[in-house]
Order: C-alpha cells, then sequence, then structure tokens
C-alpha cells in the first residue's frame, strides 16, 4: 500500500504513521517530495491494514499497490527515479554509455580500453573480474586482481566502474573496488545475492535473465529494494528464443514495457544480445530509440586476442562512430547524451 500523506502533514503525524505502519509487521518506506510524503507499508497484507492506516491524523489516502512488485512499481513512485553513479547518472534527461572489455585481462589492456572509450564518451568503465563462464575450462577472470587493475585506471580517468559479483560471500570484497555492482544475467534469480548487494545501499545493475519474463525481472529489482537499496538500473541484454543467427535476441519492447511498469531507469546491452560486433552498433541505436537511458557495451583494441567475448567486441573506432549514431538518435528524441563536460557539471 501507499499512504499518502496531506500536504501541510507534520513530522509528529509523519513519524507516527511510520510507528503504526511497523506494529501492522510492514516495512516503512519513506519518500519525501516537494510537496508531501508518502509512505510505502510494504509486506504481508491483512484486510484491515487499509482502514487503520487511513484513519490516522495527517493521512490523505491510502492506495493498495497492484503489482506483485511495489516498490520498483510506477504506483509506488509515478517520476522517473534517476540512479546516480559517482557523477554518472541513469534515467535523467541524458543517455549515459558504459564501456570497456568483457574481462579484465591485464592492467595494460584495460588502461588502454579505458583511455580510448572514455575519449570516446564512455562515462563509466566496465570490466568482468569474476567471469560466469559457461564451460569451467574458460578463463573466470583475474578475480581480485582485475578490480585493483580496474579501480587503478578510472581512479586516474576520473570516472567510476561497474564489474560483476557473482556471490553473496563476495560482496564485501568486490564492494571495496566498485562504484556499482553487476548482477549477471546468470544471477538474476540468486536471491541470496540480491539481499546482499540491497544491504549495501550501493549501486546495482541488474542484467534480465536470458530465460525471465519482464515481471521476473522486477520482481529480482524489488528484492534489492525491498532491503532499502533505490539505487538499482535495469539492463536488458537479450533473451533466448528459436532464433541462432544472434547470440541472444534483444527484447527491444521490454524498454517500454519495463518504463511503463517500472519508475527504474533501464539500459541496453547490445553486445551480449548480437554476440558478434557487426550488429552491436544497429541494437544500440535501436534500444536508445525505444527510450533506454543508457547503453553497455563491450569494446577490445585486439578482439582477436581477447579471452572472452572477443567476437562481440566493438573496435574503439567503432564506439566512436557508434557514439556519433547514438548522439543522433538522442538528439532526434529530445535527449542529451552524457559526456565528460556533463560529469564535470554535476
Ligand atoms: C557481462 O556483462 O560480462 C556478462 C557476463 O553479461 P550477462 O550476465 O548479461 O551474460
Ligand atoms: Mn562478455
Amino acid at each position: 500500500m501507499i499512504v499518502i500523506m496531506q500536504s501541510g502533514a507534520s513530522e509528529g503525524q509523519i513519524a507516527h504513521a511510520i510507528e503504526r505502519i511497523e506494529q501492522l509487521g510492514l516495512k516503512a518506506h519513506v519518500s519525501r517530495g516537494e510537496f508531501r510524503t508518502i509512505l510505502g507499508a510494504i509486506g504481508e497484507k491483512r484486510p484491515a491494514h487499509q482502514q487503520i492506516l487511513e484513519a490516522l491524523d495527517g493521512v490523505e489516502r491510502v492506495v493498495p499497490i497492484m503489482m506483485p512488485f511495489k516498490l520498483a512499481s510506477r504506483e509506488f513512485c509515478a517520476e522517473d527515479t534517476v540512479v546516480e553513479v559517482a557523477g554518472a547518472a541513469f534515467g535523467g534527461p541524458a543517455v549515459a554509455v558504459v564501456a570497456g572489455p568483457c574481462a579484465v585481462e591485464d592492467a595494460d589492456m584495460f588502461a588502454r580500453i579505458a583511455r580510448a572509450v572514455t575519449r570516446g564518451g564512455a562515462v563509466m568503465l566496465r570490466g568482468g573480474a569474476f567471469k560466469p563462464r559457461t564451460s569451467p575450462y574458460d578463463f573466470q577472470g583475474l578475480g581480485e586482481e582485475g578490480l585493483k587493475i580496474m579501480r587503478s585506471a578510472a581512479d586516474e580517468l576520473g570516472v567510476p566502474i561497474v564489474s560483476e559479483v557473482l556471490a553473496a560471500a563476495d560482496v564485501e570484497r568486490v564492494g571495496r573496488y566498485v562504484d556499482m555492482f553487476q548482477i549477471g544475467a546468470r544471477n538474476m534469480q540468486n536471491y541470496q545475492l540480491l539481499r546482499e548487494v540491497g544491504e549495501t545501499g550501493r549501486p546495482v545493475l541488474l542484467k534480465r535473465g536470458y530465460a525471465a519474463t519482464i515481471r521476473e525481472f522486477l520482481m529480482s529489482a524489488e528484492y534489492v529494494l525491498s532491503r532499502g537499496n533505490r539505487r538499482v538500473v535495469l539492463c536488458e541484454r537479450g533473451i533466448k528464443t528459436f532464433e541462432t543467427e544472434t547470440r541472444f535476441t534483444l527484447d527491444v519492447s521490454a524498454v517500454p514495457v519495463v518504463k511503463r511498469l517500472s519508475h527504474l531507469p533501464i539500459i541496453v546491452d547490445p553486445s551480449h544480445a548480437a554476440g558478434s560486433r557487426g550488429y552491436v552498433s544497429a541494437l544500440a541505436l535501436a534500444g536508445v530509440a525505444a527510450g533506454a537511458d543508457g547503453i553497455i557495451v563491450e569494446v577490445h583494441d585486439r578482439p582477436a586476442e581477447a579471452r572472452c567475448d572477443g567476437p562481440q567486441a566493438l573496435l574503439p573506432e567503432a564506439f566512436e562512430e557508434m557514439m556519433s549514431r547514438i548522439r543522433a538518435i538522442a538528439g532526434v528524441l529530445g535527449r542529451d547524451v552524457a559526456g565528460p563536460q556533463a560529469r564535470r557539471r554535476s
């Protein structure tokens, strides 16, 4: 339920409403707007709850949330949420581009690619240190060493980093280095991991499972939000269909559907959907045209030598070309593309 306080409700009335919500065994999520405070009363609902809360002083009305995902729903928050990550912003007027290699291979390669993509307009760096590989015999990532490499390159360039955390037990360690946790497609329904990153309050990039419906995706976001962490950015990265020409099928429709159902920002990963670099730019443009708040893309300057996902990595020149086309599409939509200037201003 959402408890909408009167615009002139006093701090005492708000505090009392929160207390009553908690006495009913529900969790109160406070959202202070310019004109009024809204309280999310989330938990197991009983028929009498609505009447009890409606009778409190200072309460204007109580509205049930119909969707199974509560805090993630548009019903809970009508306005778009903007998630800020150390100077980069997702969900605001500007489209934000995150770029970097699939995996961190060594310090020199990461620094080279990081320089190239930030020069090209990326506002955040990506890179995998703990890699979820289909085969146990494939490169599993450099682990903590990879995160150290990312952190020092990013600090030199003044940009934030996102990297995947694979297990709940690693959250604390990965959190020492990253600005944003990535939850990979294969872990979208690892509820213990979702709870754990929810506890940190640190921004989370939640990738859609490739066999998950949009509603299941939003339920996973709800796990993070329900731990009090509102800084969730969703990522559509392609789903399994009968089609085999591409690695996955980018579900472009997920972008407007998520925008209708949720206030959370959503970005698109064209790289894992495409599986080959020739399709990456087209899918990125489709994502932006559909209303995505950003793109996360894999870039490698020597893709033939890449230890992971080389065939889908853009060369730095192709990344720059894609950026200029993204700027053109964003312009048609009346949006900007975030750049280093925007970052310095914020
Ligand atoms: C990745 O971003 O490197 C990755 C493994 O993506 P996904 O979880 O979407 O497969
Ligand atoms: Mn990859």
